[in-house]
């Protein structure tokens, strides 16, 4: 299993990486990115203390362990700003905290990160046609989320992609251990988002190509 959103207590996850990275080991999961949320303020703190840890927890736990960061809240004319600053400092996923049906995310917040180079945009929640038309431009994939709250948008997001050519992604934005992924989870999500298995292998092809990258 792949899960590329992820949060540990650098931001506001209950675990420290190493047991976030241990407990998705023994959940299954072959790869797992770390994304915890970030501004101006801490960009440089989250990455480069993920960033320390990363080689060796995949080395001991045989696990992929990459280094991402969430973006968050950061004003859409600045995620640009931030999405660049986060590569320079060695982020490999890049997500940005879209605009979640549960949350009064900045509008505009989604179209500012298809246009920002980020790799996901994190819950896009209600997201209009044209931005969907868009992140299919430029390769932007959309996340199908298991987080209570934010799925409230995937069937639409869902119906869009593949009306429109966009790639999905899905993810549990995990905070706490018992977030991670498993079967039947995956299973309820699909069906609640309309989404069949043969869609599930395409997203998961997504996310192992996206690391690729
Ligand atoms: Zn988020
Ligand atoms: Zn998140």
């Amino acid at each position: 299993m792949i899960d590329l959103h992820t949060h540990t207590f650098f931001s506001d996850g209950v675990l420290i990486p190493s047991e976030l990275v241990s407990r998705a080991k023994t959940a299954g999961y072959d790869t797992i990115a770390i994304t915890d949320h970030c501004d101006f303020s801490n960009i440089e703190f989250i990455i480069k203390n993920i960033k320390q840890i990363t080689k060796d927890l995949s080395k001991y736990y045989k696990i992929n362990v990459i280094t991402g960061c969430e973006i968050t809240y950061v004003p859409p004319e600045l995620i640009k700003k931030a999405v660049r600053q986060a590569r320079k400092l060695g982020a490999k996923i890049i997500v940005v905290h879209g605009e979640s049906p549960v949350e009064p995310v900045p509008k505009g917040t989604n179209r500012a990160a298809i246009l920002s180079g980020c790799d996901i945009l994190a819950h896009p929640g209600f997201i209009t046609e044209a931005d969907v038309k868009l992140a299919a431009k430029k390769k932007v994939l959309l996340e199908i989320t298991t987080r209570n709250g934010h799925k409230n948008g995937n069937s639409h997001v869902a119906k869009l992609a593949k009306k429109y050519g966009a790639k999905l992604i899905m993810n549990t934005d995990t905070h706490a251990p018992e977030n991670l992924l498993n079967k039947n989870l995956i299973k309820k999500i699909l069906k609640e988002s309309n989404l069949n298995h043969n869609d599930f292998i395409k997203i998961q092809n997504n996310a192992y190509r996206l690391i690729r990258r």
